[in-house]
């Protein structure tokens, strides 16, 4: 049985905050891969502000350093908005006999009801939550009745099936988001402690996220 982590996201851009949540789970869950998924037609929010092929591009750069970190870039191609839940059950037929684990951030985590048949994500894969600046980590009220049983401690307990528990993840608190790059990059501050150099690079060579006007 592999075990096969799954982190969604705009990666508008990818910063070095999603490249700290994805080695704390790497490490800590000792995944053999972490598939990173761009979010092409993302639900509740507007569009991004780069293309998915720029998106793309900057992952590929920001991953090199770790071949257990792949680039799933499956919801840019399927047509409509991109719900995790489409995206969970094509890994889930792909991958049957191995244990998936959806990671995401506090902050997500939080929004979980909002999800289009959040429900059903239980019965694809496990779920494992990444402390966040500023955000409770803890199960979310409208979530308690239905993950308040699932929770586990440790990850050994969570790979004793191949989907359906749930685990928080607490060491981390770093303070960057993709919207503090956009904004640093719209006023010309320096962002080179928040993103890897080679993202950095392209961004400037590829002149994105400029303000407009
Ligand atoms: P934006 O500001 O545009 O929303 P973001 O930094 O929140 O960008 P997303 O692409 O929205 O990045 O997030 C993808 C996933 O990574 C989400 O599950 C989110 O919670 C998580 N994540 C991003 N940054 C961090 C961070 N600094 N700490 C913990 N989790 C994070
Ligand atoms: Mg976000």
């Amino acid at each position: 049985m592999r075990k096969i982590g799954v982190m969604g996201g705009m990666f508008d851009p990818v910063h070095r905050g999603h490249l700290a949540v994805a080695t704390e789970a790497l490490n800590v869950l000792d995944l053999d891969e972490l598939r990173m998924v761009p979010c092409h037609l993302p639900s509740h929010r507007g569009p991004a502000a780069a293309s998915a092929q720029d998106r793309v591009a900057m992952l590929r750069l920001a991953t090199e350093y770790d071949r257990r970190l792949l680039i799933d870039e499956r919801e840019c191609f399927r047509f409509g908005v991109s719900y995790t839940v489409d995206t969970l059950e094509a890994l889930r037929r792909e991958f049957s006999q191995d244990s998936l684990v959806l990671v995401m951030g506090a902050d997500a985590f939080r929004g979980l009801a909002g999800w289009h048949c959040w429900q059903q994500i239980p019965q694809l894969a496990h779920i494992a939550v990444v402390s966040r600046p500023g955000v409770l980590n803890e199960i979310p009220d409208a979530c308690a009745s239905e993950l308040q049983g699932r929770q586990v401690a440790c990850a050994e307990q969570l790979f004793a099936a191949r989907k359906g528990k749930l685990i928080m993840l607490s060491n981390l608190q770093l303070e960057i988001s993709s919207t503090l790059v956009r904004e640093k990059l719209e006023s010309h501050d320096a962002i080179d402690t928040l993103l890897p150099d080679a993202v950095a690079g392209y961004i400037k060579v590829h002149g994105l996220y400029r303000a407009v006007g």
